[in-house]
């Protein structure tokens, strides 16, 4: 994973807070408009983006299609909507002229309503998005010398609240949909204009994929200069795994060759350590792990990402261990924030690189300088502490650069929120932090 990979900071409206679940996990259920996997709309049309091949062909069958007909009609359908990002069904020119009315009829693709697009001075852009019930998050682009990535939101807000994050800060709004969660992704390609436009661009995109590099340690290989979007992190608003079949089925539309075409290597998911997902999240999605460990002793990582009272460290690190192909080649990142007289002690590195090394974990750790937002508790650490810290674990045999904050200009790098949540005073933010660890150890 690259050092420059930042996080979206995701804003929510005030309107349709979803209750937090008790004495249970606070896995969130879907919204109960969702029916099928399907988003009704006012005007009786069904957005088709978000469904997989199979459902869609269900739909044509419903709308009257015999089987065959109906199967092969997904197919190129499925193809246009995911692998040529079109969103007119009078583009997909394979399709007789005739249908293409019945399906406008019918069907829409949809993508989220862009309410806002800013640009970094170094480059990082960030757009503000709001869903069809008028709820805001954010996605943001960051374009390096070798690579492009783009930081997905999965929640409106989060049930867990780590204390350095803005998002903490913030209610459980929902869950995203799959449709929103890979229209993220779409919609990066429409303003980057990075659609396969014939089969010679898919074969192109497909050998260039293939070529450049998905790890750190990458040399050589061709560099696409940062134009291209080829690499993804679920590190933007909300916990993934406590949305986990969405952010799965997303996933594999985003990983299908007939579909957005990115490679499971290219793809990242952040969890701050939800133990009873993770394995599932390797066995049924495949893509590397990131985890949010931030402290090494029980005290703080207690204080600092609360959910560790729940599940601790040492069953996380085993959790680590576990998971599902991992090797030399593909590591486990381990973030960790960096907080002045916190967590960033020469012991605190020492102690990191113990475990780390305890665990057997194939690991490389990517050291965030923290991000400031209105009323955060905690400051920065100095940059030679950071350095300091970095040259510990590093001389431990472990990889562990420091992230460039990037977007900071416009409020994207990691944790950055503003607007709803900003608004609210200490002791609302208090009172809801107290609600939400009230709910987390039920
Ligand atoms: N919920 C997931 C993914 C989203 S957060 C998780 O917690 O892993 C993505 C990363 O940004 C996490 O490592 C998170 O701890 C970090 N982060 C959050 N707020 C931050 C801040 N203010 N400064 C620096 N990093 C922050
Ligand atoms: Fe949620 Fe991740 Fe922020 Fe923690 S760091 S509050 S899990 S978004």
């Amino acid at each position: 994973m690259s050092e420059q990979h930042i996080s979206t900071a995701a804003v929510s409206t005030a309107a349709g807070l979803t209750p937090i679940p008790g004495n249970v996990d606070p896995m969130t259920v879907a919204r109960p408009s969702l029916v099928d996997g399907v988003t009704p709309r006012e005007d009786g049309r069904i957005d088709l983006i978000g469904l997989p091949k199979k459902r869609i062909a269900e739909l044509f069958e419903g709308a009257g299609l015999d089987v065959k007909a109906a199967k092969l009609r997904a197919k190129q359908v499925y193809h246009w909507l995911y692998h040529r990002g079109v969103t007119e069904f009078e583009a997909m020119t394979d399709i007789a002229k005739t249908m293409r009315p019945w399906l406008a009829e019918r069907f829409v693709i949809g993508r989220p309503e862009i309410v806002e697009a800013q640009h970094s001075s170094d480059g990082t852009r960030k757009w503000l998005l709001r869903t069809a019930d008028a709820h805001d998050f954010e996605m943001v682009f960051i374009p390096d010398a070798d690579r492009g990535t783009l930081c997905v939101s999965s929640q409106v807000g989060c049930t867990l609240n780590c204390r350095f994050c803005h998002t903490g800060t913030m209610r459980l709004v929902r869950n995203l949909t799959v449709g929103e969660i890979v229209g993220q992704v779409m919609l990066a390609r429409d303003s980057l204009s990075e659609w396969p436009k014939n089969a010679e661009d898919s074969r192109r995109l497909a050998a260039l994929m293939d070529d450049i590099g998905d790890d750190d340690d990458e040399e050589g290989g061709y560099h696409p200069s940062g134009r291209l979007l080829t690499n993804i992190v679920m590190m933007g608003m909300g916990e993934p795994l406590y949305n986990f079949d969405n952010v799965r089925d997303a996933l594999k539309l985003v990983m299908d060759g007939d579909g957005l075409a990115l490679s499971k290597r290219r793809i990242t998911l952040s969890t701050s350590g939800v133990i009873p997902q993770m394995e599932r999240c390797g066995e049924e999605i495949g893509v590397n792990l990131a985890v949010s460990l931030h402290a090494v002793t029980k005290e703080v990582r207690d204080e600092i990402v609360p959910v560790n009272k729940k599940y601790g460290i040492e069953e996380l690190l085993q959790a680590c261990a576990d998971y599902p192909r991992v090797s030399n080649a593909r590591r486990i990142t381990f973030e960790y924030v960096m907080l002045k007289d916190k967590n960033d002690s020469d012991d605190d590195a020492r102690e990191l690189v113990r475990l780390l090394k305890h665990y057997k974990l194939p690991a490389k750790v990517n050291l965030i300088p923290f991000n400031p937002w209105p009323g955060a508790p905690y400051e920065c650490s100095t940059p030679e502490r950071i350095r300091a810290f970095s040259d510990i674990v590093f001389q431990g045999g472990i990889s562990a650069p420091v992230r460039t904050p990037r977007g900071r200009d416009i409020d994207a790098a990691c944790g950055q929120l503003k607007t709803a949540a900003e608004k609210k005073s200490r002791a609302e933010i208090d009172r809801l932090l107290a609600e939400k660890e009230a709910a987390l150890l039920g």
